[in-house]
């Protein structure tokens, strides 16, 4: 039989390896970054077009490149930063494989530029789908341009497999935002379609963090710095007050270079156990040095990952401290505590688990109306007064006046009372829900609902009870009145008498510009948007001023990977993160009456058998289930 095997021309091979190298555009911007970062620059300029579809160009400072080094580059396994496998264990820098450019000039159209300090002339070099098409001498400044255009213009199948431009710009952003913050040291400027993004001059560790991350970020952070002999930890965590929903601002460096670790990870949420609420995220900042020969870097192909020799004496040492930075923060001043305890901010929020936050008018207040529950509002509104300062004062009325707030707006039938006199309440739902209650008891009963665990209401139905999950069945109800006021009818919005100002990271204001139109269908009124902060002068009737940031600091966490691409859908997302945030907690009691309602509300909805979230919302027990379970 004849041989079949042959060896794969370069540009084939290039093109394989261009596969795992370059995903997508971000993954040119991190080989480009990283090559000038090794270069010794001390500027940095990142460019890009449509998200890096159309351009990427890094401009550097650097040392720049031979006439022949220029041309080397390109071919696969060329590197100037190893030339023994022993040299791979006292890595200094980012690059060593020396297959970047060459997979990178195997599916885009390359131009490079480059000049070293010592040279007269530099060269140029233009080169499309690993061809050479040309190469000139020409008069450049010291360092080197990159820019690759048309990234995968002959692989369509990857081209159209590329994400929106928001998603593709955010992944970008990820990896500016992670070799900036590895290097201070370094001026990087980021153009995105002519604007700059980002202008970050040489400067301190705690300066450069908080110009990535807008100047709010100064007040968050807590240094930590520990030398020891295995590993010199140094860097920034957020005080517990600041903790995220999202675990958007979490970077380990490890000997300057950005590195996941779920293990390292683990060791940062040890160090605050006990001063977290669940879920909640400390944003960290931590930069780790270890002797290059403890570590290896190789392990895996996008090189974010890394296997430490004595990993556990690592996180015993992280660990211990962030405690100790967290500890001394807790010993300075309290007025701190005092001043966060009535912002809400998440922590806060967390904090208070389950109670939906202050409010200030109790809409649904009727003075003429003398049912126990009015009373028992009132009464528990009056205690406050005498007694303002309280947790317990604080907390009750806020919670019921919150909640009733969120039914503002909701069908009349929903409204009606029916503990009292009324009997003929109608449904919007078809008969089948409706007929699910049974008339004659309602009539008779004194209390038709009971909470149980301050989690389920119990309601008798015609055939036996039904048991209904308040968080579930609340999120049902808000997501279907979110969806109606931003699809059908413009929603009504209520004016603030005082903008609030609400600031962002540069990242997250990106995705409030572009969710701007659909939030303002809901309601939302924007004053102003600003690099780093909104000006909101009117809100959603059924959001309370307290709960505005909580709202989109949720739906900003929910949308990081990325803005659905059609309205439909930016709708149903937004619907789902605001019913999310606003429902009402497990865990929250609620008055008969906001019991009532909150059933009311459920059978009223298009769809009441599931949360948004898919999860059933009630379930029902048939008379004849509890007679069986009697006759034993
Ligand atoms: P690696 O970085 O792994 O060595 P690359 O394909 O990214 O491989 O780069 C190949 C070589 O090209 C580098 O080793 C370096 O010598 C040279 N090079 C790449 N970018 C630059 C730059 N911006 N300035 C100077 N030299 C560069
Ligand atoms: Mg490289």
């Amino acid at each position: 039989m004849s041989s079949i095997i042959q060896l794969l021309p370069d540009h084939v091979a290039n093109q394989i390896a261009a596969g795992e190298v370059v995903q997508r555009p971000a993954s040119v911007v991190k080989e480009l970054l990283e090559n000038a970062v090794d270069a010794n620059a001390t500027d940095i300029k990142l460019i890009i077009k449509d998200a890096g579809k159309s351009l990427v160009q890094v401009i550097d400072n650097g040392k720049g490149m031979s006439v022949t080094d220029s041309r080397l580059c390109f071919e696969r396994h060329a590197t100037s930063k190893i030339r023994h496998a022993e040299d791979l264990f006292s890595l200094h820098t980012k690059g060593f494989r020396g297959e970047a450019l060459a997979s990178i000039a195997a599916i885009a159209h390359v131009e490079m530029k480059t000049k070293q300090d010592q040279e007269e002339l530099g060269t140029q070099i233009v080169i499309e789908g690993s061809k050479f098409v040309s190469q000139e001498s020409a008069v450049l400044p010291k360092g080197t341009s990159f820019a690759i255009k048309n990234l995968f213009f002959n692989i369509p199948a990857r081209r159209n497999f590329l994400k929106s431009d928001t998603v593709e710009y955010r992944h970008i952003m990820d990896e500016f935002q992670r070799v900036a913050l590895a290097h201070p040291n370094i001026h990087f400027t980021f153009y995105h379609n002519g604007s700059e993004m980002y202008n970050l001059p040489i400067s301190t560790l705690r300066q450069r963090v908080v110009n990535v991350f807008s100047g709010k970020t100064n007040e968050k952070l807590v240094p930590v710095q520990e030398d020891t002999e295995i590993v010199t930890v140094q860097g920034f965590v957020s005080k517990p007050e600041f903790a995220k929903k999202n675990r958007g601002e979490q970077f380990f460096f490890v000997n300057d270079r950005f590195i996941k670790s779920g293990y390292l990870h683990h060791a940062v949420m040890a160090a605050y156990d006990g001063i977290l609420k669940d879920g909640a995220q400390p944003s960290y900042f931590l930069y780790l040095s270890v002797p290059p020969n403890s570590i290896d870097i190789n392990i895996h192909p996008t090189k974010t990952e890394i296997k430490f020799d004595d990993e556990s004496a690592l996180y015993a040492i992280l660990r211990a401290s962030i405690k100790h930075s967290l500890g001394q923060f807790n010993v300075a001043p309290v007025l701190d505590f005092e001043r966060d305890a009535n912002l809400d901010t998440p922590y806060h929020y967390k904090d208070l688990e389950g109670a939906t936050p202050t409010i200030e008018v109790d809409r649904t207040f009727n003075p003429f109306s003398d049912d126990k529950v009015n009373k028992h509002y009132s009464g528990s509104n009056s205690s406050s007064s005498s007694n303002s300062g309280s947790a317990f004062a604080y907390k009750k009325p806020a919670q019921t006046a919150s909640w009733e707030s969120l039914y503002v707006g909701l069908k009349q039938e929903v409204e009606t009372d029916f503990t009292t006199e009324n009997t003929e309440f109608s449904f919007e739902s078809e008969e089948v829900t409706a007929s699910l209650f049974n008339d004659e008891e309602v009539e008779h009963a004194v209390q038709n609902v009971y909470q149980i665990h301050k989690k389920y209401i119990v309601s008798p139905i015609k055939s036996g009870m039904v048991i209904v999950d308040q968080q579930r069945a609340h999120q049902r109800v808000l997501y279907e009145q979110f969806l109606t006021n931003m699809t059908v009818h413009q929603a009504s919005s209520q004016q603030l008498l005082f903008p609030l100002n609400l600031y962002f990271s540069v990242n997250e204001m990106e995705l409030i510009e572009e969710l701007k139109l659909s939030l303002v269908n809901t309601g939302f009124v924007f004053e102003e948007t600003n690099d780093d902060h909104v000006v909101i002068s009117g809100i959603p009737v059924n959001v309370t001023e307290s709960e505005v940031s909580i709202v989109l600091e949720q739906l900003l966490s929910d949308l990081q990977d990325g803005i659905p691409e059609n309205s439909f859908s930016q709708n149903d997302t937004i619907a789902k993160s605001m019913a999310k945030s606003l429902a009402v907690k497990t865990g929250t009691s609620l008055t008969i009456k906001e019991q009532e309602n909150l059933v009311n509300g459920l059978f009223a909805c298009k769809d009441p058998n599931v949360s948004p979230f898919q999860k059933p919302t009630f379930i029902t027990m048939r008379v004849e289930d509890i007679d069986k379970k009697f006759a034993l």
